[in-house]
C-alpha cells in the first residue's frame, strides 16, 4: 500500500500551507472535526481498502494498489 505525495510540488506546498493555517485540519473541508484531521478518516479508509487507488480528497496524497 504505497502512499506518496502528489508529484505537483506547488500543489503540495499550497495544501501544506492550508493545513498549517487550519491547525492540521483538512484545508478542503469546512468543519474542524476529528474525522477531518489530516490524515482524515476518508483517506484512512481508502488506504485500508485494497481496491482503492487514487488521490485523497485534497490531492495531497496518492495511494497506489501495489
Ligand atoms: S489526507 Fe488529504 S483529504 Fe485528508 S485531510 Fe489530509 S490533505 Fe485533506
Amino acid at each position: 500500500m504505497p502512499i506518496r505525495l502528489n508529484e505537483d510540488r506547488e500543489l503540495v506546498s499550497r495544501i501544506k500551507e492550508g493545513l498549517k493555517q487550519k491547525g492540521g485540519y483538512c484545508p478542503c473541508r469546512i468543519q474542524k472535526t476529528e474525522e477531518n484531521k489530516c490524515i482524515c478518516r476518508e483517506f484512512r479508509e481508502q488506504m485500508a481498502d485494497p481496491d482503492f487507488e487514487g488521490y485523497c480528497h485534497c490531492m495531497l496524497y496518492y495511494k497506489s494498489k501495489n
